[in-house]
């Protein structure tokens, strides 16, 4: 045999078993004699780099990082589906497509709606080529190098299939995979995840691939797309993509009225939760192609599908106590502590009550059986009370007066839902949350230092503000439990690096009330520095797009803060990037103020993205719906009928993005 031969035969044998593990769930070997033969393989392939194959199974273990994901125009769009609800909705739906087709003779595949990040798999001459996911639907982001380090995706074919196609499918994190990964977390300090769906589609944006690798993806398949007309039906195209490797789920059926879609859907309402996966719905679809082609899409989805939701699961259980938390803006936000519970696949302990206004429209009271439901968040709701039940010695719910972390008296503002505690910066969680807020990822993403561990710098007396960060010593550091030199060395670097963080991101880490992400890019943009911000009066901030009374008031009421002066004075004393740099001033002008764009469509010199930057780099202004304000219509390939139409008949100008090259240049 030759090297090449060995080569390929090692990369067969562990494909196979990589199916049979991941997709069959019956692995044939012990991992401990796969992993002599990746080694085998590994080696060999090193030796031999002429023979290098992206698609061979030493590929997934991933290493390679990306910093940005390249754009990709889909061959096929991928559409969203339309929401049932009720037999009602299913009903006129078959009314409708029984029209349009003119038979009543249509049969139906029912498959679960699994819930995580769609995915689009594009094959060529039976191999793996790339991964993108959704985004727009026109087009999305090239995450290949992260989606192979999924072990169930098959990357060579071997046998009966279509030769080029894609195959779309949902990542999903299974259950268990999902609390294991939490329990490490919490373990290490870090904050738990909130959901499977999140944190699966949040993976798949990873810069680095190895980090993906870690983590227990799976992808379940559910649609091939091409243009090969080798199967006849859906559910054909299904069993032969299963047959070819492909992991699609057992749980598919046929059926041939709406009657026996119901069942379907029916049996899996309550099964659903025995799945190691979360499911949201299920969708149904026409099974035949050829009556599929008749039925066609409407603007945002195929005529030929439809999605039917579950209804989130309810369970009444006992109010035990009502408890208050306070967030980092001092908000304050009630919170139900109920007898456990089993629902929806996990106990739950505690539910949310939003605020007083909440409590008091629901009447809730200590001791009262309640309605609590799970809806796509992990903190379920309470939705109501069994009157029947309460105890007569029940009295009204009576809210909290004073903070319960420091007992400083509540207060609220006219028109806000919410209690705050006034005690700014002698509140522990307030004081905590600020910088913990601070230093997250969308603001100054300081590496190495969670939020787990600023609660303890904090308790330790090490720090007191955000500030105080760029004070702390090494040696201050390494003393303090579970922190090994490494982990100290991280935080210091990672506490540095974020001097480099731009201005705009500064102003949103700073916490300022009612100043999110985009509010601060808006400042930024407007002002250029903190210095200009804070000096500016009510009239010039209101005069800002976007910027209201509510916003003003508050950056005014930070502004004339002795102590947040003093912290802004020292974050300056240590090189943060307190203004607008030259860099990003750079290609910025004022050519397209006054403007209002709309974009849409798929384009060809710069991305979407890039449109819209440019459009808000120039002075313009980007907007999502077309109305009489509207200056320009940038149309691409593609672009909606609707908008067009819309466009047209408000007399709106429709430039192509030549055009708008040209006014900007
Ligand atoms: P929506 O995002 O609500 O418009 O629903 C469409 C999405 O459902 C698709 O983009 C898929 O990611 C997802 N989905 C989950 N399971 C299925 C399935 N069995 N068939 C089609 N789409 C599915
Ligand atoms: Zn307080």
């Amino acid at each position: 045999m030759t090297i090449q031969q060995k080569i390929q035969q090692l990369r067969e044998e562990l494909h196979q078993h990589n199916h049979k593990y991941y997709v069959l769930d019956a692995p044939i070997i012990s991992d401990f004699e796969f992993d002599i033969k990746l080694k085998e393989l590994q080696q060999l392939e090193d030796e031999n780099p002429e023979f290098f194959d992206p698609n061979s199974p030493t590929q997934r273990v991933g290493g390679e990082v990306t910093k940005n994901f390249e754009t990709v125009v889909h061959k096929n769009r991928m559409y969203s589906l339309d929401n049932s609800y009720s037999k009602e909705d299913l009903l006129d739906w078959e009314k409708r497509i029984q029209k349009i087709i003119g038979t009543t003779n249509i049969e139906y595949t029912c498959e679960l709606k699994y819930d995580g990040a769609s995915i689009n798999l594009t094959y060529e001459n039976g191999a793996f080529v790339r991964a993108v996911t959704r985004g727009d639907g026109f087009q999305g982001d090239d995450v290949t190098t992260n989606i192979k380090t999924i072990l169930s995706i098959p990357l060579v074919l071997n046998g009966d299939f279509v030769t080029d196609f894609e195959m779309r499918g949902e990542i999903i994190l299974p259950l268990d995979g999902f609390e294991k990964m939490n329990e490490e977390r919490i373990a290490n300090g870090e904050e738990p995840y909130r959901n499977p769906r999140n944190t699966a589609s949040g993976s798949l944006k990873l810069q680095d691939s190895a980090e993906v690798a870690k983590r227990p993806l799976d992808c379940l398949l559910y649609q091939v797309v091409t243009d090969e007309r080798k199967y006849a039906s859906h559910f054909e195209s299904l069993q032969a993509a299963r047959n070819i490797g492909f992991k699609v789920p057992e749980t598919i059926a046929l059926a041939s009225s709406i009657d026996e879609v119901l069942a379907f859907v029916n049996a899996w309402d309550t099964k659903r939760h025995e799945l190691p996966y979360e499911t949201d719905g299920v969708v149904i679809k026409v099974n035949s192609f050829q009556q599929q082609d008749e039925l066609g899409y409407t603007a945002k989805a195929p005529r030929w599908a439809i999605a039917y939701k579950f209804k989130a699961e309810q369970v009444a259980t006992v109010l035990n106590e009502i408890t208050y938390q306070v967030g980092r803006t001092g908000a304050i936000t009630p919170v139900a502590n109920l007898e456990p519970v089993h629902l929806a696949g996990t106990v739950v302990k505690r539910a949310s009550l939003h605020n007083a206004d909440q409590i008091e429209k629901l009447d809730v009271r200590v001791g009262d059986t309640v309605y609590v439901e799970k809806g796509g968040e992990i903190i379920p709701k309470i939705m109501g009370v069994d009157l029947s039940m309460r105890p007569t010695d029940s009295k009204p719910t009576e809210y909290a007066t004073h903070c319960p972390e420091c007992a400083t008296e509540l207060i609220r503002t006219e028109g806000d839902a919410k209690h705050y505690c006034p005690n700014e910066f002698g509140c522990a969680p307030q004081i905590t949350g600020k910088i913990q807020h601070f230093i997250s990822r969308k603001a100054m993403d300081i590496d190495g230092l969670g939020g787990e561990t600023v609660e303890l710098l904090y308790k330790e007396g090490l720090i007191q503000n955000y500030a105080d960060l760029y004070e702390l010593k090494i040696e201050q550091i390494i003393p303090l439990e579970r922190m090994a030199e490494k982990s100290a060395q991280n935080m210091i670097e990672g506490i540095e690096k974020s001097k480099e963080i731009p201005f705009e991101k500064v102003l949103f880490a700073l916490g300022i009330r009612f100043v999110g992400e985009t509010v601060a890019k808006k400042l930024a943009k407007h002002f250029k520095s903190i210095d200009n911000l804070m000096t500016a009066d009510f009239e010039t901030l209101v005069s800002v797009d976007e910027i209201g009374d509510r916003i003003a008031q508050s950056i005014l009421d930070f502004s004339n803060d002795l102590g947040n002066i003093q912290l802004i004075n020292r974050l300056k004393s240590y090189g943060m990037q307190l203004e607008v740099s030259a860099e990003s001033l750079e290609g910025q002008t004022d050519k397209l103020a006054g403007k209002v764009f709309v974009v849409s469509g798929v384009f060809h010199q710069m991305s979407r993205n890039e449109l819209k930057k440019a459009i808000e780099d120039n002075g313009g202004k980007v907007s999502s719906s077309i109305s009489k304000k509207t200056s320009y219509v940038v149309a691409g390939d593609n672009m909606g009928p609707s908008k067009l139409e819309k466009a047209e008949s408000l007399g709106v100008p429709i430039i192509s993005e030549q055009d708008f090259i040209e006014m900007i240049n």
